[in-house]
């Protein structure tokens, strides 16, 4: 018998497509850049304009001072409200402190909370699933704090008290697991079985295109490595998405020196992808990185081509900040 030499299967990269930045996150940057450009620094942003690290640093360089709290911003001073959305008290506290303001809310977080507010019109109790704490529900739920009821965890489920059962409608926050979603959605209509759905999917096409990118590329990776900041939601679920679609291992970084090269041992095929919230630059760096240590077969796997994008908030579409 002759003995065979076993030769290694070749070293790849399989990058997913859809990934990173979505028509909510370009317009949101684009907004502070212009109002840069238009203005002059400081511009003020309340809160991270986008749940990315580079981003926020790269625009605290051009001149863009990041706050936690509207109070923070000098009266009379120009503020950003990040893509996340902001509740009216928050609108409210603006007026008051006669800030001028660009509301950079990504217009399908936008969408959800005008479904908040006609449901809550209507009288109905409204059961948000999202995470506590993420500033998106904290800005849907200040529509109409009176209706609304944040729903996170299974156990989240067997608290909610609602005054008529036949008169309850689910909303989500914007960058949830698809999967997830429908698996809470499912134990509330076990507890309310008239649960309504919304008018429309609120998690948003960037959100579940790139888990599905995810979805069909991991199984065939040994590692996947999400480019997205931690406190990122839709980047964390892309983490989550691939371990349970049949990825070994799956890691977020911020950066290709984030990578632990022992993740590495052992890995024939790497899935590259990004969060919604990161530039490419970051991921072309990446595989840079990767390209360097063996990996440098780059295989694109597309499973959908997006084509949206939305017109500039108005203020830096004209001449003068109100
Ligand atoms: S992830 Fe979705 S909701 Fe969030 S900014 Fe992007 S398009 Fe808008």
């Amino acid at each position: 018998m002759t003995a065979q030499t076993e030769t290694a299967a070749p070293k790849r990269v399989l990058l997913a497509k859809p990934r990173g930045y979505c028509a909510g996150v370009d317009r949101a940057v684009v907004a502070v850049e212009k109002a840069l450009e238009k203005y002059g620094a400081p511009v003020y942003v309340r809160k991270e304009i986008v749940h990315n690290k580079h981003v926020v640093e790269t625009l605290s360089d051009r001149g863009a001072i990041f706050v936690d709290q509207t109070e923070q911003v000098p009266e009379g001073a120009l503020v950003v409200f990040s893509a996340h959305g902001v509740s009216p008290a928050v609108h409210e506290e603006a007026a008051a402190r006669s800030l001028r303001t660009i509301d950079a809310t990504c217009p399908l977080v936008t969408k959800v909370h005008m479904e908040a507010k006609r449901f809550a019109r209507d009288d109905y109790d409204i059961l948000l699933i999202g995470h506590e704490g993420h500033e998106e529900v904290e800005g849907t739920a200040g529509e109409a704090p009176e209706h609304i009821q944040l729903v996170d965890t299974a156990e989240d489920v067997d608290k909610v008290v609602v005054r008529d059962p036949s008169k309850v409608i689910w909303l989500s926050q914007t960058t949830l697991s698809v999967d997830e979603t429908m698996v809470r959605v499912n134990q509330l209509k076990e507890k309310y079985p008239d649960l309504q759905d919304p008018p429309s999917d609120d998690i948003c096409y960037a959100t579940s295109n790139r888990q599905t990118a995810v979805k069909t590329m991991a199984p065939s990776c040994d590692l996947v490595l999400v480019v997205g900041s931690k406190n990122s939601s839709n980047s964390v679920r892309l983490v989550e998405v691939a371990l349970q679609a049949g990825a070994r291992a799956s890691y977020l970084v911020d950066y290709a020196k984030e990578v632990d090269e022992a993740w590495l041992e052992g890995v024939t095929t790497v899935g590259v992808t990004s969060g919604a919230s990161v530039p490419d630059i970051l991921v072309m760096e990446l595989l840079k990185w990767l390209g360097e240590r063996g990996y440098g077969d780059v295989e694109e796997i597309t499973t959908a081509n997006e084509t949206i994008a939305f017109a500039l908030p108005k203020e830096v579409r004209q001449s003068r900040v109100r």
